[in-house]
C-alpha cells in the first residue's frame, strides 16, 4: 500500500519506465555476452567502459559477488561470472560453467596482449576452492597469470557478504 501511494506522486515518465522494467522481468535478465553480467544490451556496461582494465579478469561465481566487488571500488578490471560453483553432489559441474568461455575469453585477448592477469575469486568455502582449483588446472596451459584473493576473507565466508574493507584487503593482498 505504501508503495502504491507513493508510485502515484511519480512522473508519468518514471512509471512508464518502471512498468516497462516490471515486464521486462518475465523475459528473465539478459546476460552480458563476454562476462555473464546482467546487461541491457549484448555487452555490459563494465565491459564496455573504457576506464576499466580489460587485461585484469577477476573470476567471481555470481553476479552479486561481482556487484559485491563494484561496491568496493577498489577494482579497476572486469570481471567473469561462472555461475555457481563446482558441487557434484547437486549436478554442478565445471560443463555447467562459463570456464570454456573464460578460456575463450582470454584466448581472444592473448592475441593484443600477453600481460593478463586472472585473479580468481571464488567464495573461500569447499565448493568455492574446488572450483578455484579446477580454473587454475584449466588455464595453466594458456599461460596467463593467476592469482587468488587473499585470507582476508575467512574461511566459510563467502564474496557476496564481505565488508568492503575485507573484501578491499583481499584484493590489495591477492597473490
Ligand atoms: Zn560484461
Amino acid at each position: 500500500m505504501r508503495l502504491v501511494l507513493a508510485m502515484v506522486e511519480w512522473p508519468k515518465n518514471e512509471l512508464d519506465e518502471f512498468s516497462q522494467s516490471v515486464s521486462a522481468l518475465k523475459d528473465g535478465p539478459t546476460f552480458c555476452e563476454e562476462c555473464f553480467n546482467f546487461a541491457d544490451t549484448e555487452k555490459c556496461a563494465i565491459c564496455t567502459s573504457v576506464k576499466r582494465d580489460q587485461t585484469r579478469i577477476a573470476v567471481v561465481e555470481k553476479v552479486t559477488d561481482l556487484q559485491s566487488m563494484e561496491k568496493t571500488g577498489a577494482f579497476n578490471g572486469v570481471y567473469h561470472v561462472l555461475g555457481g560453483h563446482i558441487n557434484p553432489a547437486n549436478g554442478s559441474l565445471p560443463q555447467n560453467l562459463k570456464i570454456k568461455e573464460l578460456e575463450f575469453r582470454i584466448r581472444e585477448l592473448q592475441k593484443l596482449t600477453p600481460d593478463i592477469e586472472v585473479i580468481i575469486a571464488t567464495n573461500p568455502n569447499t565448493y568455492g576452492e574446488t572450483t578455484a582449483l579446477y580454473i587454475e588446472e584449466e588455464l595453466k596451459p594458456l599461460g596467463v597469470k593467476l592469482t587468488r584473493l587473499a585470507r582476508g576473507l575467512s574461511v566459510g565466508s563467502s564474496v557476496e557478504y564481505a565488508d568492503e574493507i575485507t573484501l578491499v584487503n583481499a584484493l590489495k593482498h591477492r597473490h
